[in-house]
């Protein structure tokens, strides 16, 4: 994924920096704990998209 959109990528909900995981393909947001799913190099930035980290993520 490009690192310039990477870096004006903020979570939709709290508006926090997001943590890429390249392996993955997810964007985690650590105080929703949720991670937006990137699809075909697109972030999705959808809630509903949105999958919660489990607790070993957190
Ligand atoms: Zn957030």
């Amino acid at each position: 994924m490009d690192a310039k959109l990477l870096d004006i990528l903020v979570c939709p909900l709290c508006k926090s920096e997001l943590l890429y995981k390249k392996t993955e393909q997810e964007l985690v947001c650590k105080p929703c704990k949720l991670a937006f799913p990137v699809k075909d190099g697109i972030p999705v930035m959808l809630e509903e998209e949105a999958r919660p980290l489990t607790p070993e993520e957190r």
